[in-house]
């Protein structure tokens, strides 16, 4: 384990997962979270009474994330797994079939409201029928995977590598954040009889910050004139942000990082950025800002300040918890649009 620490500060890279602490509280539940927004939700349910260990680290990109040999021990050692599933961890199928373990595995965004993959990927309201998707149980996503492979040569031109019918971003809706959050204590109170009482007392009070949340985002967007809510990002995360607080989000890339925009469809998006007039042009910090950067320069748009999509800021960046990503990426998003 040191030797990895010394590596993760030697090379900087921030998709390292954080390290078990030593073993401080034998009673400790252990639970592995699969990337940071998740292990958030989880401190703040379990509090110290958990040892959490997160696979996809701070600023990492859980989309093209490489599992390593020590994920595979630390599922295996695991009581609980959360996950967010419906696709999102591409990783995780492998993963846990290496790790032999009897951890349940919990899919946080079940009973959440899912939106579906969009189908022209620009985030056009088409496709985007929301509806209420109980029927995630499936861990193993085979079906999917299959659906996915054996569309891509019709979809050879789309941006689209989606792992399912459903966009995976769901934390993205603060609403959808307190279903992942019951459903978190709902496995720590499976797992943990004892400590149930203080796990639901956490969630309850965590839950009432979003709900405040949820206001202030509401207040924060009712400032950017309706003309001006069209938004360029790099890969399509922002659905959900969008369908809560009417915003309409479009971006090069499709639902997941690992697909590479065409010419075709960068120039596509451009026509579309003219016609629409969107109003800003963001970076995202899981995504290479290149692509940004380029349709920026064709486009005159400035670009308007980092987003965090898919993964937190480091302790000290402006994003370090769940409510702090939300209230930033709002701010910067209503400060870009009205061009302050
Ligand atoms: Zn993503």
């Amino acid at each position: 384990m040191p030797r990895l620490k010394k590596l993760a500060s030697i090379t900087g890279i921030a998709t390292l997962a954080l390290l078990a602490l030593p073993q401080a509280n034998a009673q400790a539940l252990k639970v592995v979270s699969t990337f940071s927004i998740i292990s958030d939700f989880a401190r703040n349910v379990g509090g110290d009474r958990i040892e959490l260990t997160t696979l996809v680290g701070r600023d990492g990109d859980a989309h093209s994330y490489e599992p390593r040999p020590a994920d595979a021990t630390a599922i295996g050692n695991a009581d609980v797994v959360l996950v967010n599933g419906a696709g999102f961890e591409g990783f995780l199928q492998r993963l846990v079939q290496a790790s032999a373990g009897k951890a349940t595995v919990v899919e946080l965004s079940k009973g959440a409201m899912l939106l579906r993959n969009a189908d022209d990927g620009h985030g056009s309201d088409e496709g985007h029928d929301h509806e209420h998707e109980h029927d995630h149980s499936d861990q193993n996503h085979d079906h999917d995977h299959e659906h996915a492979h054996s569309d891509q040569q019709e979809h050879a031109k789309a941006h689209h590598h989606h792992h399912g019918d459903h966009d995976p971003h769901a934390w993205q809706s603060v609403h959808n954040a307190q279903v992942y959050v019951r459903n978190i204590a709902n496995a720590f109170c499976a797992a943990d009889q004892e400590a149930c009482p203080a796990y639901r007392a956490n969630a309850r009070s965590y839950s009432d910050k979003l709900e405040a949340l949820d206001k202030d985002l509401k207040v924060a967007v009712a400032q950017i004139p309706s003309e001006r809510r069209t938004i360029i990002t790099s890969h399509d995360a922002f659905a959900y942000l969008g369908h809560e607080y009417g915003l309409q989000f479009l971006a090069p890339q499709g639902a997941s990082t690992g697909s590479e925009a065409s010419a075709a469809d960068i120039a596509a998006l451009i026509r579309q950025i003219r016609e629409k007039k969107a109003s800003a042009i963001f970076l995202e910090n899981v995504s290479n800002p290149r692509l940004i950067q380029q349709i920026a320069s064709e486009t005159g748009m400035k670009t308007g300040g980092k987003l965090y999509s898919d993964a937190l800021s480091t302790a000290s960046g402006p994003a370090a918890t769940y409510i702090n990503m939300m209230r930033h990426n709002i701010e910067t998003i209503r400060d870009g649009t009205l061009g302050k």
